[in-house]
């Protein structure tokens, strides 16, 4: 491609409303513009990553055995009536009217469309396992749009979507897509970790995500620092370790601790750590009203409860609940007297004289002791992992890191194929529902993803699989004939070769042109000036090292050949 033939508009100032890197380098080197909040035009050169990130979702999907199909965007009310998910989803779900006042809505996810084909044509266990993917635009319309193609409205996602008959058979089909996801942000030149997540409102068996580490990542990632265990903070596990306190026991003690709401103010108003203070919260979990007790330092994780309690939602108790449940107001709730079944994390069995709500307005209980003044239903795992606690696996301890989610698989089960009836009949005749797996990818997201993870002062440094081009050539000066000359035989040679090259034969400063060549990121650059052709040579220069060599001409497309190779080989 020619730069001068070419539409690649770059800015040099970066745009106001973009906060993470990312977004302003997309906006900036013309990858992208912004049509409405968290709508974007693809640009040329973002659409070359755009399609490059596709092309290697699509061939890690295809060698996983995975099939091409492309469904409708506009999805029909009666499919999402039929999931339950109609009433359910929210305002997420963009909803619209057509000519005859027939509800649809612009497709967020497609379980409820691939349930209604696969359920359309399959009728025995010949047909499966299957698994189909597509690569689509879908709309969300998401709470807070930004980060650009991070979080956009419309983005487009490869979804794939198993069915099979068996148990085994669908956690076969998840494990070969939890590979081919291994792959995909490997070949992708990322750095990732494989995350345990909790299911949340998709519901089935199990689930993980693929993190790409960022600083701006939007989740929080619990890993060890010595082996490979990483979970989300939801689902982290906080082994069970410590030993009861020794200090002798005290007698209870009623403290007045005015206009204190929260741990701090308990703790700063008692002197007390806020490790010896435990938080009473009453949270209702389907319609029953259980105690959890916190330590102070520590933070409840819900669905922890929720797991521990089989609930299907667990909520914290509004103000009048725990008035009624306890006697007193909000943030003096308290074990000691409680009429609720009591749970608590494994940390608070090894305290000693703790300090609770008292169950009373503006009063605490310091020298309160398990057993003696309280008791408790079943201590669990209830607590948020944090950095520095036990890896579960081996010595390690836990760090905690930020991570965008651009990957995610779930064991679905036969949630939409229960109640969408999608069934199988077996080998003796028996009709089962088909069991489902579901298997995300954000492929907008990837590519910024890629981009926090790759950048320097200067703009975005590629990896050589998903850069728009391979090569820049830059002409120093266009107009000298025998610069122009050598350039083009160059990228004639480079293009017969199967290189992508992008030739700057723009009448622009040579210093516009480096500028812009960094920030566009192309991993190789090509230099061809009149001082090197008079002693024969090009300059070829790293986008990630800078570093710079002359190469003898006749040598220079061989090498970049050979070195494109080599950087797309040595990654998948
Ligand atoms: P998030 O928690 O970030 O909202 P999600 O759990 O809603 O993500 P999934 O429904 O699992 O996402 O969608 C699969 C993949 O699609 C995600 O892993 C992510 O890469 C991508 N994705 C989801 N929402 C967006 C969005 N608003 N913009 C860009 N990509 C997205
Ligand atoms: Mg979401």
């Amino acid at each position: 491609m020619r730069y001068s033939n070419y539409f690649l508009p770059t800015l040099k100032e970066t745009p106001a409303d973009a906060e993470v890197v990312s977004h302003k380098l997309m906006l900036r080197s013309g990858m992208m513009n912004k049509l409405a909040a968290g709508i974007y035009n693809y640009l040329p050169l973002g659409l070359r990553v755009i399609r490059k990130v596709e092309n290697i979702v699509r061939d890690c999907m295809n060698e996983a055995g995975a099939i091409e199909v492309l469904m409708a965007s506009v999805q029909p009310a009666e499919l999402w009536e039929e999931s339950g998910r109609w009433g359910y989803y929210g305002n997420e779900l963009l909803r619209f009217k057509d000519r005859h006042q027939r509800d649809f809505c612009m497709g967020p996810t497609h379980e409820e469309v691939i349930t209604d084909i696969v359920r359309s044509y399959v009728k025995s266990y010949r047909q499966l396992p299957v698994n189909l993917y597509q690569m689509q635009t879908k709309f969300r319309d998401e709470v807070r749009p930004r980060f650009g193609l991070m979080r956009g409205r419309e983005f487009i996602m490869k979804d794939a979507y198993s069915f099979d008959t068996t148990e085994e058979g669908a956690n076969n089909s998840y494990q070969k897509m939890r590979n081919a996801y291994c792959k995909i942000f490997e070949a992708c030149g990322l750095e990732y970790r494989m995350v345990d997540a909790d299911s949340g409102a998709i519901g089935g068996s199990f689930s993980h995500e693929f993190m790409v580490l960022a600083e701006t990542g939007e989740d929080m990632v619990i890993s060890c620092d010595k082996c490979d265990y990483a979970a989300n903070v939801e689902k982290a596990i906080v082994i069970d370790k410590g030993e009861v306190a020794t200090a002798p026991m005290l007698e209870v003690k009623r403290v007045v601790t005015k206009a204190a709401h929260t741990v701090a103010d308990v703790a700063a108003m008692l002197s007390l750590p806020p490790n010896q203070i435990v938080k009473t919260m009453i949270v209702v979990a389907d319609e029953v009203l259980v105690a959890v007790l916190i330590r102070g330092d520590h933070e409840l994780n819900e669905a922890k409860i929720k797991n521990l309690l089989g609930a299907a939602v667990v909520e914290l108790a509004t103000a009048a609940q725990i008035v009624e449940a306890t006697g007193g107001p909000i943030g003096y709730s308290g074990p000691v007297g409680l009429k609720l079944p009591i749970y608590a994390d494994n940390a608070v069995k090894y305290l000693r004289n703790i300090c609770v709500g008292g169950n009373e307005k503006e009063i605490h209980l310091e020298g309160v002791n398990l057993e003696r003044d309280f008791k408790v239903r079943q201590f669990a795992d209830l607590r948020n992992a944090e950095a520095g606690d036990s890896c579960p696996v081996c010595t390690g301890s836990y760090l905690n890191t930020r991570g965008i989610e651009v990957g995610h698989i779930f064991k679905l089960g036969t949630k939409y194929s229960e109640a969408m009836k999608a069934t199988f009949l077996d080998a003796d005749g028996k009709s089962n529902d088909i069991i489902m797996g579901c298997y995300g990818i954000g492929i907008g997201r990837t590519a910024a993803a890629a981009i926090e993870q790759n950048h320097d002062e200067n703009g975005i440094i590629f990896p050589m699989a998903i850069a728009p081009f391979h090569v820049i050539i830059t002409m120093v000066n266009p107009k000298d004939e025998e610069v122009a000359r050598a350039s083009v035989e160059l990228y004639d040679d480079l293009q017969k070769a199967g290189i992508e090259v992008l030739l700057d034969d723009r009448d622009e400063r040579p210093g516009a042109k480096f500028k812009d060549a960094d920030l566009i990121g192309i991993p190789l650059r090509v230099t061809v000036g009149a001082r090197g052709l008079k002693e024969g040579l090009f300059e070829l220069q790293e986008r990630r090292s800078g570093e710079r060599e002359m190469l003898p001409i006749a040598e220079t497309a061989q090498t970049i050949v050979s070195r494109v190779r080599k950087a797309l080989n040595l990654r998948g």
